[in-house]
């Protein structure tokens, strides 16, 4: 049997940032991934200014930023025929004053590969964890399925669930999330854009200009809600749908989807051709809940796997890689002298769990949004109250800017995994 002192399940977000800031402080740490690459689309392709930060600290900003990504400076969304500025990040303090739209694998790439030169970092693709090894009632490591499809064991001094939002790994520890109503799942859709096309985003809108690269839009109008992502070749499209419409509304031809993302985004049938049929429209199913307790003893879960993140807003991924540098940086200690208890479980789920309620206290406010843009009662004339006053008060775009870029309590980068700029690792 193998044997680490930390097996981290899941290669996502959480799982790989908590990976190399644990081999940074020298732990010997394993990070067991089930699929065979990071190639997975639709995954939340935003990095954010926290983010930003993290890697100029980890020393590896400079190649983040050899990356072709476009930067989206401010977020906006259209009621009707009005606009409104959602979060404006120009004037948030730091060097980042954008979301970098970067392809989830490119980046999860890069910190696989600054990880690997960490001599305590493991990384095993393919390797599904099924199961839990525990010792009166402690957890000791996991049970998994290696790439050969041969059955394993690996002993660890703590586990990490960090394995997304239906977690296994906090299935068979036994621990359940209090779920929260949603209004909506996703549809998730590519629609190629021809290179002359162009997303008529202006409707007579004055900021169209403003923001030349790194483009989303939110369109709510007429009974539908949709975002999407301007990929330059093409538009990497969100469609909202009631919960648990699916199967009904795709009875209808895929003409009907195709109808209504042109009426929404003025895209003509050049476009929204390029959708040939319903096979190539993705459904992601939204949930959304937290664990009250977010460890055992040997075991403790963060990101989706603790607290189970709503799309709106883009910022799941975000809270995710802030659990795992608050992780890394209050249980390195423990971890290096073998002393890891409850309390210190505890520590982590104390420091991440407010931000985590402010941030699905205000998804709630925005699903009730959503609620009314899908019943056909969201209009453009009728604002609610918050969209009125972020249109009215410029500073107010900021706030949500530094909220949405930053976050309520970002999460300081360890010094043990620190790189001068331009210094080698070792
Ligand atoms: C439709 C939709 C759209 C979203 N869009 C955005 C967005 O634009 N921006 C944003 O910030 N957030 C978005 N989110 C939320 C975001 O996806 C999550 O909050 C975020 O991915 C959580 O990161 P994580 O590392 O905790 O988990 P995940 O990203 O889910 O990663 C979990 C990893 O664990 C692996 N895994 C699972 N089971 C096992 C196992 N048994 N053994 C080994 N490995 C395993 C998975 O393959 C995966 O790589 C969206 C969510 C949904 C549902």
């Amino acid at each position: 049997m193998d044997r680490t002192t930390c097996c981290v399940v899941g290669g996502g977000p959480a799982g790989m940032m908590l990976g190399l800031l644990l081999a940074r402080a020298g732990i010997e740490v394993t990070v067991l991934e089930k699929h065979g690459d990071f190639l997975r689309d639709f995954r939340g392709d935003t990095v954010h200014p926290s983010t930003l930060n993290l890697l100029d600290d980890l020393g590896l900003g400079a190649r983040f930023a050899e990356l072709p990504f476009p930067k989206l400076q401010e977020m906006r969304a259209q009621i009707g025929d009005t606009t409104v500025v959602m979060a404006d990040m120009r004037r948030i303090p730091g060097r980042h004053k954008y979301f970098a739209m970067v392809p989830q694998w490119d980046f999860l790439n890069l910190i696989a590969d600054a990880a690997a030169a960490e001599p305590s970092f493991t990384l095993r693709m393919r390797t599904r964890a099924t199961g839990l090894r525990t010792e009166g009632g402690r957890v000791t490591g996991v049970r998994y399925v290696d790439e050969h499809g041969a059955p394993g064991e690996l002993a660890a001094d703590l586990t990490f669930a960090c394995d997304g939002r239906d977690s296994p790994v906090r299935e068979a520890a036994g621990m359940r999330q209090r779920y929260f109503d949603v209004p909506m799942d996703v549809w998730q859709v590519r629609v190629d854009a021809p290179p002359s096309s162009q997303l008529r985003s202006s409707r007579g809108d004055p900021h169209a200009d403003a923001v030349k690269e790194g483009r989303v839009f939110a369109r709510f109008g007429g009974g539908q809600a949709a975002v999407t992502m301007d990929r330059g070749s093409y538009f990497q499209t969100s469609y909202l749908i009631g919960k648990g419409q699916d199967a009904a509304l795709r009875r209808h031809d895929v003409q009907w989807l195709r109808d209504r993302l042109g009426a929404l985004f003025d895209w003509d049938a050049a476009v929204t051709d390029t959708i040939g049929s319903w096979d190539e429209v993705k459904l992601l199913e939204v949930t959304f809940g937290r664990l009250r307790r977010w460890h055992r003893p040997g075991l403790l879960c963060l990101g989706d796997a603790a607290h189970t993140m709503s799309p709106v807003g883009g910022v799941g991924v975000n809270l995710a890689l802030q659990d795992a540098v608050a992780a890394a940086r209050l249980l390195a200690g423990p971890l290096r002298r073998g002393t890891v208890s409850s309390d210190d479980l505890a520590r982590v789920q104390r420091r991440r769990e407010w931000p985590m309620a402010v941030v699905q206290k205000s998804q709630q406010s925005e699903h009730a949004m959503i609620r009314s843009a899908l019943a056909g009662t969201l209009y453009g004339d009728r604002l609610p109250v918050p969209m009125k006053l972020l249109r009215r008060i410029p500073a107010l775009r900021t706030v949500t800017g530094y909220l949405g870029g930053i976050g309520i309590r970002p999460e300081p980068t360890p010094d043990f995994a620190r790189v001068s700029p331009g210094a080698p690792r070792r």
